[in-house]
């Protein structure tokens, strides 16, 4: 199983540098990443009251404070003591590209030197009113090694922290609110503003297999006094870990996708693995609780995540075989156009195959979009940017060793 490699030069960057990214994690209690209920023990276990958590929750997530000493609403007794034993410290950037188009990619290296990637894309459209998506990482690599992705074929390093995980969604509303040197310093912290609008767990990973730390974030993305994101708004995208979903619909209640990509068992247990340990039938049983049983007054849909293989899954067969599978399952379908990454054993399916396929959907009932590309000027799939990154890195360690090389001739 191939991993990630460390870099071994980091590219700083003054956002990092301004929150003062120093070892103090190893050191220190960090807050981020923790829910309400669990702030509030860490308060009552340093002999403060509960409702301190409240306060810094709002501080660390409404108005982007990581420094103690700007929280002016608490004590200067209990500044220095939070000073002192804990620290707020997002995961570390080491790259980020800014496309032309608005998205925006961040690789992030997280304790232990592993690296991980986040993407924003914002909306293209004028109607959803400044739309920004961030898609986050809950693991670093992935275990699951579904045959189209770039990120299945880093193999599984380990699971990211919820400071981690909720990091990337901190990092990703500062850098709306930094100037242009990216500085936090002369940032107006009373002025903060969250441009994140949507959170979709669909990055590296397969967030189920991570299940509390994923959870927790989530809970913060929801929470009023943290993001108060609406729960239409935070999606978790599942390749189909079932056991999980259950588990998941007693929990908390967010909006479910399931990233499907073949109508049939024979051909998603090459594509998605996991199949072969929860088939369809197990899977599609699964996403009905999510839907119908947990709360059945509330109406509620799935996402069907398909990507789009040419002559693989593509055909009016295929997507026959979707309709009938999806019967009785409220869903939306969005099929996604194949982002080849090097080496990938597909290619992408022709816009009139798409559209083919769309209209048979959409026909049967279904509401069928087709995800626009994004980025295009940055870089392609999900784990992509990592993969170059890491071959950069590997790049430039060879071309230093080879400089010693040739020093001690
Ligand atoms: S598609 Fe998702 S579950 Fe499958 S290998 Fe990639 S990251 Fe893992």
């Amino acid at each position: 199983m191939s991993t990630v490699q460390a870099p071994t030069q980091h590219v700083p960057t003054k956002l990092t540098d301004s929150i003062k990214l120093v070892d103090e994690a190893h050191a220190k209690t960090n807050l981020l990443g923790m829910t309400q209920a669990q702030l509030s023990n860490y308060f009552k276990s340093i002999g403060e009251k509960p409702f301190r958590a409240t306060q810094v929750i709002k501080w660390i997530y409404q108005h982007g404070v990581t420094d103690f000493e700007k929280m002016t609403n608490l004590s200067k007794t209990l500044r220095d003591k939070l000073s002192l034993n804990a620290c707020v410290v997002p995961p570390k950037i080491i790259h980020r590209q800014y496309s032309d188009d608005g998205t925006r990619k961040w690789v992030f290296e997280v304790t232990g030197g592993s690296l991980v990637e986040t993407v924003l894309i914002p909306a293209d459209d004028s109607k959803l009113n400044g739309r920004k998506t961030l898609c986050v990482s809950s693991q670093v690599g992935c275990a699951l090694d579904c045959s189209f992705c770039s990120t299945g074929k880093q193999g599984f390093e380990r699971d990211l922290s919820a400071a981690e995980i909720i990091g990337q969604l901190w990092v990703a509303n500062a850098s709306y609110m930094t100037d242009e040197n990216e500085s936090l310093e002369n940032v107006d912290h009373s002025l903060w503003e969250n441009n994140v609008t949507n959170v979709v767990m669909m990055g590296m990973g397969e967030p189920l297999l991570n299940y509390k730390p994923v959870v927790s974030s989530m809970e913060i993305m929801l929470s009023d006094h943290a993001y108060g994101l609406s729960k239409r708004r935070v999606t978790l995208s599942t390749s189909g870990v079932v056991p999980k979903m259950y588990q998941l619909a007693q929990d908390i209640d967010v909006a479910l996708a399931i990233s499907l990509h073949a109508p049939n068992d024979e051909l998603r247990n090459e594509l998605v693995p996991i199949n072969k340990k929860y088939p369809l039938d197990e899977l599609i049983a699964a996403a009905k609780n999510y839907v119908y049983d947990v709360n059945p007054r509330h109406k509620k849909h799935v996402t069907i995540e398909y990507v789009m293989l040419d002559g693989v899954n593509d055909s009016n067969e295929h997507a026959h075989q979707l309709v009938a599978l999806l019967e009785g399952l409220p869903s939306k379908i969005n099929l996604i156009p194949f982002n080849p990454f090097p080496h990938a054993p597909y290619d992408k399916s022709s816009n009139n195959r798409i559209h083919a396929f769309s209209n048979i959907l959409s026909e049967a009932g279904f509401v069928c979009t087709v995800r626009q590309t994004r980025g295009d000027d940055i870089d392609a799939a999900c784990g992509q940017l990592v993969g170059q990154v890491a071959d950069r890195t590997r790049r430039s360690a060879a071309w230093q060793q080879s400089i010693k090389d040739r020093e001690n001739v």
